[in-house]
């Protein structure tokens, strides 16, 4: 390991960006290319994390985790560092919201968005952390029983490249509240913004080693990280198939793994709903951040006697999305992520269309000459479909929303069940008594009645089924960064 510069940037030469170990910035030996999915030009080069590099990284925070200014720190003064690094984030605000737009091609506004909502993350879990109490816990003989709360030591947080600025908030904020150290690895394709929180973090005053980020890819510096004997927990977000291989991986040293996964989130319409207001929402469920959202609503599923009338206003609606560059005002939609990622959807749609499926809407590339050397597809909207169809049962990550009909309450269930996945749902109806009876018996940790992708830090989220395992944010969103401890003091007879 070389030390190349004191700050996260590469340089205009081309030098790979170097990660931060020990609160140092450390050049890797090896590179890869981040590409701007809006033009395909080379943003900048990332360095590649070395087997030793992980190593050296977890080495740093297993110690700064075992030093006593770090495992004695008073709950407010860990708070008061968690402010500090909120503080950053809203002063480099733009900075984050230009890296993340540049690496995943998602709007201005919603980059902006994820970097305010970031630091408030921050901030939530400093009052989390002085807040939060320990138990005394109910005796049943002549003994005070307690229960304390503790840290597992060094945690692995492994984020994806669709909200990358808010997940690592998300993860780094309670695990650093709760008393641990992170070793962050973000996703290969959104390396920036974790590179600046940990700048961010280092300037704030977090000491050394309690936040290392290492990049690279996921089947070498991620699976290092996981099988690593030091990691005692991991905190993962991504696709269903690497949450499986690191369940296991973490299954075989026996620690414990959160798991936030794929979904395929089925979306309702009711024929009372407000059909105004539904339109709006099945849109945003889908087409926002260009369908790369794990809550993406897209399965629509629309009471028979209302489904001709309601794909007419959706179709209608969803064709004036503006798609266009990233940065320009007015973009409502920017480019996938990655021309790899673009090609999977193409290639998913096509499947579909091969097997007879009806286009309503999209299933193509924009004509727009400006956005041709982009990996932009358009607001692609699917109806004659079978409910086993390949693009019905699985999660494609894409503007791509499948459209069914359904006919009473038992149709509806039936099919929005039959689905591996259980992240999340949306009810549109006016009939509360109903949308609460079929909010219960949806397979899914989060549902919508007459609103959609509404979030908030304090109130937990995460998947049935297949969509995951644990609960990120709220007050478990720091408990699971914890291990309890019970104490009993006994007392003179
Ligand atoms: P991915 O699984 O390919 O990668 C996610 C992260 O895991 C990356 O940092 C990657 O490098 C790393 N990784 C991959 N294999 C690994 C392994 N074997 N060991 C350790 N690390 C490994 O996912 P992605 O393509 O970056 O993101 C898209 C997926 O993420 C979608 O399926 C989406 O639904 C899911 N997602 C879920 C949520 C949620 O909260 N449930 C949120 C956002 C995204």
């Amino acid at each position: 390991m070389s030390q190349l510069q004191s700050q996260a940037g590469g340089d205009a030469a081309g030098a790979p960006k170097p990660m931060l170990i020990d609160g140092q910035w450390v050049a890797a030996g090896d590179a890869f290319a981040s590409v701007n999915p809006a033009n395909g030009r080379q943003n900048h080069l990332i360095g590649a994390a070395s087997a030793a590099d992980v190593d050296a990284a977890v080495a740093s925070s297993l110690k700064a985790v075992r030093d006593p200014r770090w495992r004695d720190m008073l709950a407010h003064q860990r708070a008061a560092l968690l402010r500090r690094i909120a503080d950053g984030i809203e002063a480099n605000a733009e900075t984050f919201a230009r890296l993340q737009m540049a690496e995943n091609g998602k709007v201005w506004a919603e980059c902006k968005t994820q970097a305010a909502s970031a630091a408030a993350t921050f901030r939530y879990y400093a009052g989390v952390c002085e807040t939060l109490c320990a138990d005394v816990t109910p005796a049943r003989g002549n003994y005070l029983s307690m229960t304390r709360y503790e840290p597992y030591g060094v945690v692995a947080c492994i984020t994806p490249w669709n909200s990358p600025l808010t997940m690592e908030a998300q993860k780094v904020a309670p695990a650093l509240a709760a008393g641990n150290a992170v070793v962050l690895k973000p996703s290969e394709v959104t390396s920036s913004p974790a590179l600046e929180l940990g700048r961010v973090a280092l300037q704030a005053g977090l000491p050394p080693g309690l936040l290392n980020v290492v990049t690279g890819l996921g089947g070498t510096v991620g699976k290092r990280l996981v099988e690593h004997p030091d990691v005692r927990m991991v905190s993962f977000t991504g696709g269903t198939a690497s949450g499986r291989a690191i369940a296991k991986a973490a299954a075989e040293k026996l620690i414990p793994v959160a798991l936030e996964l794929g979904g395929k989130s089925p979306h309702i319409v009711f024929e009372d709903a407000d059909l105004d207001a539904a339109v709006e929402g099945v849109i945003g469920g889908i087409f926002e951040g260009s369908g790369q959202s794990c809550v993406a609503g897209s399965r629509l599923y629309v009471q028979r006697g209302i489904a001709q009338a309601f794909l007419e206003k959706l179709v209608a609606r969803a064709s004036r999305i503006r798609v266009g560059m990233p940065e320009a005002q007015g973009s409502q939609m920017g480019p996938i992520a990655s021309f790899a990622h673009r090609d999977k959807i193409e290639a998913m749609v096509a499947g579909a269309r091969a097997q007879g499926c009806e286009v309503l809407l999209g299933a193509a590339r924009p004509q727009d000459e400006a956005l041709q050397a982009g990996a932009f597809y358009l607001p692609t909207i699917l109806g004659g479909l079978a409910r086993d169809a390949h693009v019905v049962q699985e999660e494609i990550f894409g503007p791509v929303l499948c459209a069914l009909p359904f006919d009473d309450e038992d149709d509806l269930l039936a099919q929005a069940n039959d689905s591996v996945y259980g992240l999340a749902s949306g009810i549109w109806t006016r009939d509360y008594p109903r949308a609460l009876r079929v909010a219960a018996r949806l397979e899914a940790g989060t549902v919508w009645i007459n609103t959609y992708k509404q979030l908030s830090i304090s109130t937990p989220f995460g998947g049935y089924k297949q969509s995951g395992i644990g609960r990120e944010k709220g007050i478990p969103g720091l408990r699971l960064y914890q291990q309890s401890k019970g104490i009993y003091l006994g007392m003179p007879a």
